[in-house]
């Protein structure tokens, strides 16, 4: 009999009275089944965390570097098993799902120098008027209270990393809900976590399911969400808490532009192999994933060919297996949404090149032309294995098509040009330009989220333990 994973409730295991399954989107095989927490948990593990918050904000950076430095250390030394566990529950490639499990080290790393950093606080002399004579103030930030962070499954470890360090960073409990689908790996991180001298009730990993989810949302002990996860659910979410601050990471359709100068073979080769290799990883389920390219005409019919060779050759299959690029979708509903806007946009004229197909929870990588712009893929994000290619007359134009779309995440420009790079930066309504890349770029310490409706504030481990703060000033008079 498979035994059930318990959840972590304040810093120890607990199991509640159900449980649900969660089962490999590859073959349908179970992977592990989670306990739920009761009602009366979840109230335990909010109490807990409420009650230990200024405990928590006042410990020491260096004993909460300390255990964020342990966590990035045990990653690293259970990473294959780790990356198995990730395969498994959400079907990613073993070679992606490592590093997922190498981006996770960095963020609890990242996260240990930024709590060693943090708040050391900036002195501002008020003498420069009358009436601030004598005075100073000195600036630092304080936790906002406790954290409710939600994850999405797509990135199991790395996105509940992105939650979980920072608030370790910044002093701010923290309740953790992994995304049903992917609960595991968030589950594994609590054992790294409960090896650590960290307060009891500073965190908690509770598999809440959805429905379960409004008393939580609403307790106002839980001032801060951090939500990452699709635009419906996010929005949903604040528009319900309007008085607490929450931080959206939310989806994208993400644009790839090719300009007339990158036009050597070798320039095209690199961006179809790049645009072919990041609209496929992850099955494309991951909000930077590449959706649409964008290439200026002068180089249009040259890249094209390249592009539907590169995304042929990308190997689909076994997620376990060393050489598979493209695992399955998360499930079948997924593939058969992606599969229905793609005869979609074929019914309404669109050329397909490659792909086109579903088995099972799998989706062949795809690539189309002439969408029209009625389609849902021209506008939605898809998030699958499916590009769009679409020709356009000069740089203006190209960035005027990368800002046609209710979002803005992140966007790849493809030039030499080092004056298209700073226009493109101020032209392109998006969280972030990459440029000579794809969009599909993201270092866990940078700055991090979207424009438009792909959410609301940034991560990347400060940004995050900002988010999680406010600036208190202590002035100082008769000085
Ligand atoms: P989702 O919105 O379905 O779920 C996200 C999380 O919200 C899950 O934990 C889910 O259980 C939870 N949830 C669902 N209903 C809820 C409710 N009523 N109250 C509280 N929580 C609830 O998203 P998903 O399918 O897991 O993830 C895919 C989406 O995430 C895509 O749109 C993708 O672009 C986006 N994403 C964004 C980023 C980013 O950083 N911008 C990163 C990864 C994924």
């Amino acid at each position: 009999m498979t035994s059930i994973h318990a959840f972590w409730l304040a810093g120890r295991q607990a199991t509640g009275e159900e449980s649900f399954d969660v089962t490999a989107p590859w073959d349908g095989g179970l992977v592990g089944k989670v306990s739920v927490p009761t009602a009366d948990q979840v109230e335990e593990a909010v109490a807990a965390a409420y009650a230990v918050r200024d405990e928590f904000a006042a410990t020491p950076a260096h004993v909460r570097a300390a255990a964020l430095d342990h966590v990035s250390r045990r990653l690293a030394e259970r990473t294959e098993e780790i990356a198995r566990l990730i395969r498994a529950e959400n079907g990613k490639p073993i070679k992606w799902a490592r590093g997922e499990v190498g981006r996770a080290i960095s963020v609890f790393r990242f996260a240990a120098e930024e709590a060693r950093r943090f708040n050391g606080g900036e002195a501002q002399r008020l003498d420069t008027e009358a009436g601030g004579q004598g005075r100073l103030a000195l600036t630092r930030r304080f936790p906002k209270g406790v954290v409710l962070g939600i994850a999405p499954f797509n990135f199991p470890l790395n996105l509940v990393s992105h939650k979980v360090a920072p608030a370790i960073a910044a002093g701010a409990p923290i309740i953790l809900k992994p995304a049903p689908a992917t609960p595991l790996s968030a589950l594994l991180l609590g054992e790294l976590l409960a090896e650590t001298d960290l307060p009891a009730g500073s965190w908690s990993i509770l598999p809440v399911p959805n429905e379960a989810m409004p008393p939580l949302v609403q307790d106002q002990r839980l001032p801060v969400i951090s939500f990452t996860g699709s635009e419906k659910v996010g929005y949903a979410i604040m528009d319900s808490v309007p008085r607490k601050h929450c931080t959206l990471e939310l989806g994208g359709n993400g644009a790839a532009v090719v300009l007339a100068d990158w036009a050597s073979d070798e320039d095209l080769d690199r961006a179809a192999n790049r645009i072919a290799t990041f609209s496929n990883y992850q099955g494309g389920q991951s909000c930077i994933s590449v959706q649409r390219v964008i290439a200026d005409a002068a180089v249009y019919d040259r890249l094209l060919p390249r592009i539907v060779a590169a995304v042929e050759a990308q190997v689909s299959g076994d997620p376990s297996d060393e050489r598979t690029d493209v695992g399955p979708l998360i499930s079948e509903d997924a593939a058969r949404r992606v599969e229905s806007w793609v005869d979609e946009a074929v019914r309404g004229g669109a050329q397909l090149l490659a792909g086109g197909k579903r088995e099972g929870t799998s989706y062949a990588p795809t690539v189309l032309t002439d969408v029209p712009a009625d389609a849902t893929i021209a506008h939605e994000e898809v998030f699958g294995p499916v590009l769009t290619v679409q020709r356009v007359a000069g740089e203006e134009a190209a960035f005027a098509a990368v800002n046609d779309s209710k979002y803005g995440l992140q966007a790849g420009v493809f030039t030499h040009d080092v004056q298209a790079a700073f226009r493109a930066h101020r032209a392109l309504e998006v969280g972030g330009v990459v440029i000579g890349d794809v969009p599909s770029y993201r270092a866990d310490q940078m700055p991090y989220g979207g424009a438009k409706q792909s959410g609301v504030g940034r991560e990347g481990v400060r940004f995050a333990m900002d988010d999680y703060t406010y600036e208190r000033v202590l002035i100082l008079t008769g000085l």
